[in-house]
């Protein structure tokens, strides 16, 4: 998969992309990346790149010239699946969102700013707004950087342990069975027997009856 960031703030994105499941990505292959500048691609002066909003509202808006530059100089290059604009009034992620957008060869990240982007841009340029949940962050990096993050957790290589994005929660329906590790007896509270038996078959339906209780106790029976 290749993703195309458009930032105003590229230094924000540098950190987490350090991390080591996106350079593991990275180096195999199943991921490329770039980040653009959106002062790279606009036709004012000082690399300006933001105004004030038309009818007088405070805050600024990102302007369309140099949004709309990036967007065609990339997809001159390549077909893009997808224009995504990371906006609190989008798309609510969620993992079927995630696994549908990690499908996509050729991805373009748009991440707004200050009171967000010049609505012509979402009418004719973005295909797809996604959310990261109802509230209002400053930017849309920290939000490109999660949806980047679960896309690469179920790319098939991306993880050490092949399966074990398969049997996070939310991929089947329902939440994740409770984990262990050692020690076995911390302070006395200690940890179920059953893991400990070496019987897979029962163990595995442990599991299954506990992700069960634990869906109902956390997202309710409805779910
Ligand atoms: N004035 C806008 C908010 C702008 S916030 C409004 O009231 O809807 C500035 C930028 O941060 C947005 O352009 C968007 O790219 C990003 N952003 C903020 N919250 C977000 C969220 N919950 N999900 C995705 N992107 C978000």
């Amino acid at each position: 998969m290749r993703v195309d960031i458009i930032t105003c703030l590229p230094h924000l994105l540098a950190s987490p992309l350090n991390h080591f499941i996106f350079q593991r990505a990275l180096k195999k292959n199943l991921l490329t990346l770039e980040i653009h500048n959106l002062r790279d691609y606009t036709p004012y002066k000082h690399g300006k790149i933001d105004d004030q909003p038309y009818g007088g509202d405070a805050g600024m808006v990102l302007m369309i010239e140099p949004i709309v530059n990036c967007i065609r100089a990339l997809q001159q290059q390549r077909n893009y699946d997808q224009v995504i604009y990371m906006a609190p009034d989008g798309k609510l992620l969620n993992q079927s969102l995630v696994n549908s957008c990690s499908l996509y060869q050729n991805l373009i990240l748009l991440c707004g700013h200050y009171k967000g982007i010049d609505e012509r841009i979402r009418e004719h340029f973005v295909t797809l707004e996604i959310s990261i949940g109802d509230y209002v962050l400053s930017g849309g990096e920290l939000p490109a950087i999660i949806l980047l993050d679960a896309m690469v957790r179920v790319m098939p290589g991306a993880l050490s342990d092949g399966s074990s994005a398969l049997t996070d929660s939310f991929q089947e329906e329902g939440v994740a069975p409770p984990v262990y590790t050692r020690p076995y007896d911390y302070e006395g509270i200690k940890v179920p027997d059953i893991l400990l038996s070496g019987n897979h078959q029962a163990i595995q339906k442990w599991q299954e009856e506990q992700a069960l209780l634990r869906t109902q106790e956390k997202r309710g029976t409805n779910y």
